[in-house]
């Protein structure tokens, strides 16, 4: 058997290295061949292009590759090309690469995920590849949105036109003073003491109340989004602030919203992901917000995790035109919603289209502090008559939340009791399945399948508003209701 099988696949390894019909064209439809850290690849990604502040840089000869869904770019030629107050250096000796930037900087080590945003250290996804091409002397690629935007730019890939474009930000900064124990730091918090905790304070336009105000925060992205009713930008660009790369509030940005009649300034912070969390507790006093930075724990009694299902590239589960992502999403936005207002601090790991590594979401549960986290999907299976719904739990995390009483097995069953009771829906059990965020979660955890999307009728229904603000509900009171065990 195991014979056959390594046939097979020496067959299936030819296939894909042989040219088939045109060798020419062949090349082209299959890829380059390049060699990444040392092993020949044939390349069939997009392989990209470089603008700056609109004008395109001419990289063909060393062009991006997309691996993972990250873009990695020659930094140093991009540097020589087309951005002169930016300095690319390279230490053999320390198997060092550093990028600065006035006072921010980068710096990776080859071989090793621990990379130093302004001087602080983080563990990162990305690491340098080194890449050869057409037999000549190879170069280290860096992840281009990671250098751009630690380095103060913005940086968006337009996947239409397979380009990297990197702008100069026209951030706002400066009236948003930066506080530590009260004491003004000119401008800049300051982490040297090993832990931070630190306030920014954004003045805001006359007439704003605390309900036309909106926060939320999206700790994945390192992102603190306020959203302001009405259009102010002119309001915050007066406040002439300007963009400082500071070690914790990195960027502000503002944008106006119009479809949502919104303004909406992006707080870009920087949170320390080997330990230290760097997380927000709001106030509204005297037409100022006062965002406080501090330890999750620190900041709350109650921390929930929501984790919506899948994201971007990944749909999940498509059935009669509905994507699985979408319909997770909404359901975790109304069950933050109702626990928001019952005081509890909500984090979602993505609040919106955003595909975010299952090991990450299973992580925020133990960067964070979590009491509980739950995550919604919904169900399909290839008969179509299959319907219902299930709690998963893993028996590999024992863990119990921060008060003791409730562990992922206590969720589990509480959860789908209280679903099959508001929803009616067929009982298809709690289960043992090891899921990546159920298992490798730090605190109690459960993974929920509403519905299943892939039965016409139960699809049809799942969409409804009645459905999701039943389901939700049942979500947030099952939660409420595990807090007083
Ligand atoms: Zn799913």
């Amino acid at each position: 058997m195991k014979k056959i099988l390594a046939f097979m696949a020496a067959l299936c390894l030819l296939a894909a290295v042989l040219p088939s019909v045109d060798m020419k064209a062949a090349a082209k439809e299959t890829g380059v061949k390049i060699v990444v850290d040392g092993e020949e690849v044939l390349y069939d990604g997009s392989v990209g292009k470089f603008s700056f502040n609109g004008k395109e840089v001419n990289i063909k000869k060393t062009p991006t590759y997309v691996f993972d869904d990250t873009a990695y770019i020659n930094i140093k030629k991009i540097v020589l090309k087309a951005l002169p107050d930016v300095t690319y250096s390279y230490s053999k000796k320390l198997g060092r690469i550093r990028v600065t930037r006035g006072n921010c900087s980068i710096e990776f080590y080859i071989d090793s995920p621990i990379i130093y945003k302004n001087g602080k250290a983080e563990y990162s996804r990305v690491a340098p590849k080194f890449i050869e091409q057409d037999g000549k002397a190879g170069n280290y690629y860096l992840p281009g949105r990671l250098v751009f935007e630690t380095l103060g730019y913005s940086y968006t890939w337009d996947s239409d036109k397979k380009m990297s474009i990197v702008k100069e930000t026209t951030a706002t900064g400066k009236l948003y003073e930066l506080h530590k124990s009260g004491v003004v730091l000119d401008n800049k918090v300051r982490t040297s003491e090993g832990s931070f905790n630190g306030s920014l304070k954004i003045k805001l336009p006359d007439g704003i109340s605390k309900e036309d105000i909106t926060i939320t925060d999206d700790v994945y992205k390192n992102l603190i989004c306020v959203s302001v009713r009405g259009n102010h930008t002119d309001f915050f660009e007066s406040l002439k602030i300007k963009n400082k790369c500071e070690n914790c509030v990195l960027q502000i940005r503002d944008e106006y919203r119009i479809e949502d009649d919104v303004t909406v300034l992006t707080i870009v912070t920087q949170t320390d992901k080997i330990g230290l969390c760097l997380l927000h507790k709001d106030e509204i006093t005297d037409s100022t917000l006062t965002i406080t930075f501090n330890k999750a724990s620190d900041l709350y009694d109650k921390i929930i995790i929501l984790d919506a299902g899948h994201g971007d590239t990944d749909p999940g589960t498509q059935n009669f035109g509905i994507d699985e992502k979408d319909c997770n999403l909404i359901i975790i936005k109304l069950v933050g919603k109702i626990l928001e207002k019952e005081g509890i601090k909500v984090f979602y790991s993505r609040f919106d289209d955003t595909l975010i590594p299952l090991r990450d979401r299973a992580y925020l549960g133990g960067r964070l502090d979590a009491d509980m986290f739950v995550s919604v999907h919904h169900n399909a299976n290839n008969s179509p008559e299959k319907n219902g719904t299930s709690v998963y739990y893993s028996l590999n995390n024992p863990n119990v939340s921060r008060g003791g009483a409730v562990t992922s097995e206590l969720m589990a069953g509480t959860i789908q009791a209280d679903l099959l009771e508001a929803l009616g829906t067929n009982d298809m059990n709690v289960l043992t399945t090891d899921f990546s965020v159920t298992k490798y979660n730090n605190v109690p955890a459960v993974l929920i399948e509403l519905s299943f999307l892939s039965n016409p009728e139960e699809c049809a229904r799942s969409i409804t508003d009645e459905f999701r603000v039943a389901a939700a509900q049942s979500i947030a009171q099952s939660i409420l209701k595990l807090y007083q065990k």
